[in-house]
């Protein structure tokens, strides 16, 4: 209470909103799901955490105003970084403008889709649709819908009847609950309660600020109702697509072997030859200290850096053959970070091959040396 005897409205932290992207985050990292679609994305917030995270490769926003699309869709876009250290997995991220009161094939097959405060903008016709499209059509494994639960506005102090203007209703839990079980059970899905927001301890019957259904498919859809359905015609909009930088793709793939592969063998190479011929080590030493000069400002130097080593595991060394230092590749492949990206020896060696002077039976590269005292 305030000093006036009014209710102080309540605060949450972390804000609600973060709250709710911490529940889907949570559901994404208990079942991993691969392809994610956000509807009503908005601003695309909970799409840019979720990019994130490691076992989503598809991303989708859907949203029925276009011009916000436009203005967020460029926090999407991969950063430099991204180019500098691909991701292990592929992504693509796409936003297409659309109701979610359509169907379009672009949205079957996915794993979970997430409604986060969108419902309670639907006219009651777009309502009725939306649980046909969402359930009976696009039928992913998993969805999360959040909506505003009208018990806890009381704590609120709103003069308003709603939370925001645009809200077409705002249910009690007994309507959504009893909204959502009856959709469960038209669609074959199983529901389950929870929410966001936590009520103060005087006023815990009033139940959470957000409440949430989480609905999980009942069945496997069969190959034929799948291929009836993308026969639909496409109406969404694609506004934004992106695929990022992924060492799934040759081009990243070979990239990411070369400079982590090369490093090294430059690094073992000059180790050698400081064993060998300390004289001679200083000349060694110059050039590694140019080379890594060159790319000291890049994070994957400084990451290489600190990558464990272990050359022994292995026992092959590097060594001399006319004026020439042999780095066998399988000492290379002992390496964590180089077996991590490359996956198998032969990889390895088909991306070193044309970039680097390999001996005859592809087993080493090869680093001529001028040995001023044979
Ligand atoms: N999900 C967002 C989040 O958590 O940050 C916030 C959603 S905002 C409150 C509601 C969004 O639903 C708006 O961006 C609005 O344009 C969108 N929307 C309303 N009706 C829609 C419809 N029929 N189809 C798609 N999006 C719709």
């Amino acid at each position: 209470m305030s000093s006036q005897g009014r209710m102080e409205p309540v605060r949450f932290r972390p804000p609600l909103y973060q709250q709710r992207y911490d529940f889907v985050k949570s559901y994404v990292d208990t079942y991993m799901p691969k392809k994610v679609a956000d509807l009503g994305c908005s601003e695309c917030s909970l799409l840019q955490r979720l990019k994130f995270w490691n076992c989503i490769e598809q991303l989708v926003g859907v949203d029925i105003d276009e011009d916000i699309l436009k203005r967020k869709m460029y926090t999407l876009t991969p950063l430099p970084t991204h180019y500098l250290e691909p991701l292990k997995r592929s992504l693509t991220v796409t936003l297409y403008h659309g109701s979610v009161s359509q169907k379009d094939p672009a949205l079957l097959g996915f794993d979970l889709i997430t409604c986060i405060e969108l419902i309670e903008h639907l006219e009651a016709d777009d309502l009725e649709k939306i649980q046909d499209v969402l359930f009976g059509f696009m039928a992913p494994n998993a969805a999360v819908i959040s909506t505003p639960n009208v018990e806890f506005n009381i704590l609120l102090s709103k003069n308003s009847k709603f939370r925001h203007p645009d809200h077409k209703f705002e249910w009690s839990r007994k309507e959504f609950q009893s909204w959502a079980m009856k959709v469960a059970r038209q669609y074959n899905y199983t529901v389950e309660f929870s929410g966001v927001g936590e009520p103060p301890p005087e006023h815990k019957d009033v139940g959470f600020c957000s409440q949430i259904g989480v609905f999980n498919k009942n069945y496997v859809e069969s190959e034929e109702s799948i291929n009836d359905k993308k026969k639909y015609t496409r109406v969404y909009k694609t506004v934004f697509h992106v695929v990022y930088p992924s060492l799934q793709e040759e081009k990243y793939l070979r990239q990411a072997v070369l400079n982590v592969a090369l490093f090294h063998a430059h690094r073992l190479k000059t180790n050698f030859l400081h064993h060998l011929i300390p004289e001679e080590y200083d000349k060694e030493t110059n050039m590694a200290d140019r080379e890594k000069e060159l790319c000291v400002q890049t994070k994957w130097f400084s990451s290489l850096q600190n990558e464990p080593v272990n050359e022994e595991s292995n026992g092959l060394q590097p060594f001399l053959q006319e004026n020439n230092v042999h780095v066998p590749l399988e000492t290379l492949f002992a390496i964590s970070r180089v077996k991590e990206i490359c996956g198998s020896l032969e990889v390895l060696r088909n991306m070193l091959s044309g970039e680097a002077t390999l001996s005859k039976d592809g087993s080493t590269i090869v680093f001529p040396v001028q040995l001023q005292n044979d």
